[in-house]
This record gives structure tokens, sequence and C-alpha cells, in this order.
């Protein structure tokens, strides 16, 4: 049975879903996709502004809310994929499509050098997959994760995200193409190299090697783990080993000054992508655990929250998705935390944007970044401005509609 029929069949309209969901409000939502859905319904029958389907942060909150595990999102799904051959693909679409001369990565990358990763090319035991974000955005995850990998002593290679991209988001925004194109190159790669173990940091590119590759091209012979899982593994196995205690040197550097006794108390954000769409949540929570003289605020994801990143919100409506960003700091607070851990490139940039528009935003940490450092490795470099900026640029840049500027740039 199709998605549109069994959900017709079988949602009772508890509201459950709308309850939770940090966009829409009333269960209006559901019955504007089904008209929209139906075979015979016009182009023009798109679901009124407040339940515009470009509102949806895909957070999969309301999917797990639901008692029938329908949710709303499975819906907006079908309905962007129903607007893209209604209207063709938007500017938006081709933000994160390597193909495209619109993709925000390569702008970026021609501002700003890439990371370059040491090993690229060599045959070895684990491939280190970064992801465009992490080689050309966010670059301190992906310094941070070689950083921990040459201090475990781990025979490594590296596929960078300039030369090498999964295709997940495109797919995500309704262009499977590339995903389809490269996917098979990515996998002949990873064989070329000989590679038991496969290393994501994004929670697409996870998602990409996990399941939609074998879904399309069939069963790898290599594992893939997200690097929180790898993480827990090389902790295991005596290989990760922890040199500084991070509440003195938060405290030294004035990270967690103000905090009621000085304690390190972290929150670790729960990626979307990563949590609700594939499950690990357990794995992060173990690391952060294992690290002497901090403690974790939320042990289960209990109540987690959208960054507002996702579903290509931050990229149609800036204020909204910052304004969700900066609620994650309340969420944090209000749980005793004085430090966010993100586990996503999406997540942190825009946790941190979030919190440029609060008085008292608490610091975020990418969870491999505060790993290397509990390691004993020097800090990695970062500049959160240039960061939000350079990103914000892109969209300038990139959509014909996007003015969303505070930062002056051009
Ligand atoms: S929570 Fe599930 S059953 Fe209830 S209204 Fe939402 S989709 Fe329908
Ligand atoms: S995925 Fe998130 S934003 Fe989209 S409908 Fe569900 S709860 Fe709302």
């Amino acid at each position: 049975m199709d998605i549109l029929k069994k959900h017709m069949l079988e949602c009772d309209l508890c509201g459950a879903c709308v309850d939770v969901c940090p966009s829409y409000n009333d269960l209006g939502i559901i019955t504007d996709l089904y008209n929209y859905l139906d075979e015979s319904a016009r182009p023009e029958s798109l679901p009124k502004e407040e339940h515009d389907i470009r509102l949806c942060y895909t957070c999969n909150i309301c999917t797990v809310s639901c008692p029938k595990e329908l949710g709303i999102r499975k819906l907006v799904s079908i309905a962007r994929e129903k607007k893209t051959k209604q209207f063709g693909k938007s500017e938006e679409q081709g933000l994160a499509d390597p193909f495209s001369a619109n993709n925000m990565y390569h702008k970026i990358g021609d501002w700003e050098p890439p990371v370059t990763f040491r090993n690229e090319g060599k045959k070895s035991d684990v491939i280190y997959f970064p992801g465009c974000a992490a080689s050309c955005m966010n670059k301190v995850v992906g310094k941070s994760t070689a950083k921990i990998m040459d201090a475990c002593g781990i025979d490594y290679s590296v596929m960078s995200g300039v030369d090498y991209c999964c295709g997940s988001v495109a797919f995500g925004a309704g262009n499977p193409s590339p995903l389809q194109k490269i996917g098979q190159k990515n996998i002949d790669e990873i064989h070329r190299r000989g590679a038991k173990i496969l290393v994501t940091t994004c929670p697409g590119c996870y998602r990409a090697f996990k399941v939609l590759y074998p879904m399309i091209f069939g069963e790898q012979n290599f594992e893939v783990l997200q690097t929180s899982e790898y993480l827990w593994r090389l902790i295991q196995e005596n290989k990760l080993v922890f040199k500084r205690d991070m509440k003195e040197y938060l405290t030294q550097k004035e990270v967690v000054a103000g905090s009621d006794n000085g304690d390190v108390v972290l929150y670790y954000q729960d990626p979307c992508h990563l949590t609700r769409a594939v499950g690990i949540h357990e794995a992060p929570r173990r690391v952060l655990k294992s690290v002497p003289n901090v403690t974790l605020s939320n042990p289960t994801p209990e109540n987690s929250a959208c960054c507002g990143f996702g579903g290509g919100v931050r990229t149609v409506f800036p204020e909204k998705s910052i304004a969700q960003a900066a609620k994650i700091h309340e969420l944090a607070k209000n749980a005793g935390s004085n430090v966010i851990i993100t586990n996503c490139g999406g997540c942190m940039k825009n946790i941190i944007e979030g919190g440029m528009t609060l008085k008292n935003g608490l610091p975020v940490f990418d969870l491999a970044e505060f790993i290397s450092l509990a390691c004993g490795n020097p800090a990695t470099e970062r500049d959160d401005n240039k960061l939000v900026r350079l990103s914000n640029k892109a969209l300038l840049r990139s959509l014909s509609r996007y003015e969303f500027n505070p930062y002056g740039d051009k």
C-alpha cells in the first residue's frame, strides 16, 4: 500500500504530531497534503502559506511521536517530489548537487582553501570520508577527526569532500541523479584502497553508505561507521586515551566561566538525521560519558529538538531557522548544561549562528573537536564568524530570491 493510502486509512487525526512539530501547528497540514497529493489535484492546490511544504525540517519528530508511526514528514517528502515534477528543480536543490554550478561547497572552496588532509589516495584499512561540509565549511570537524586518528596511530586514508561527494543531500532534496551517478564510483574507490572500515562524519554521508547505496548498488564488503561509533570502538580497544582534564582546560580557557560551580555539563545535540533517521544516539553519549571530569545532562534523546538547519529551511526561511537554533541553547541551559556538543556540520553551524542572536549563548563544540582536545591534542583552529558568514554568503550568491544579510556581505 502506498504511503498516502496507508496514511488516509490509519491516521485518526489525534494531533500528537502537530503538538511536537516545530513548524506546523494544526491538523490542517494533513488535510492540505491529502488534497495536494490526490491524483486529480491541480498544481495550484499546493498547501496554503502556513502549511508551506518548504517549512518542514525533515526532523522526524512527528514520526516518532505518532502512535502509528505515520507523522507528517512522509507526506511532505512525497509532496516535495510531486512539486519538483510539476514545477522543475528549484535553485535550492542545486546547492548540494556536486554537478551544479550552484553548489555552495564549491563556492566556499573557491573563496577559502578546503582542508588539506594527508593520506589522500593511499591504500589503507580505514577510510575517513569527511563529506563536503567538513572539508569545505566546518573544517574543524574534519581536521579534529584526522587529529584523533593520527593520535591513535590508525592506518587510514581520506576521501576528501573536495573530490568525493556521497550525493545524499541532493537525494534528500528530491534530486536523486547525483547519488545514482557517483555512488558506485565511491564504492569502487573504497574497494580499490582495500578498506575494511569507512568512517563518516556527516549524517547524510552515513545514510548514503549505510542505507541508500546497499539499496541501489547492492551489499558492500566494508563496514560503515559514524564518527561516534568509531570513537567508541577506539576507546574500547584502548587506542583512544584521554590525556587532558577537560574540566580544568575549559575553566582555564574561561569557556565555562560563570557557571554555578565550575562543573562542565555537556548537552549532546541529537542530529535529527542521525538520531531519528538512523538510530545513532547511544554511541556519542558513551564516548562523552567516557571523558573524565565532565557530565552529560541528557543521557537519552528524549525531548531532543531540531537545530533548524535541515530540510532546506535555513535556505528558504533563514530567520525562522536561526530562531529554532537559538532554542537549543535554551534547551541546554534548562537541562543545567554549560557546553553544547554537536555531531553534524549543519547543526554546529546553525547552533553557533543561533547563539549569536542571544546575550548568553553557550559555547558549541563538535564531538570530534571535543574528543581531540580531551586526547591532549592542541586546539583545532576555528573561526565561527567566518563559518557563519561564508555559509550565508554562499546562499546570497547562489539563490536569486535570498535576501537575508545581517553580516553585510555582497
Ligand atoms: S500523530 Fe499520527 S495518527 Fe495522530 S494525527 Fe499525526 S499522523 Fe495522524
Ligand atoms: S519532520 Fe519535523 S518539521 Fe517536518 S512535519 Fe515532522 S515534526 Fe514537523
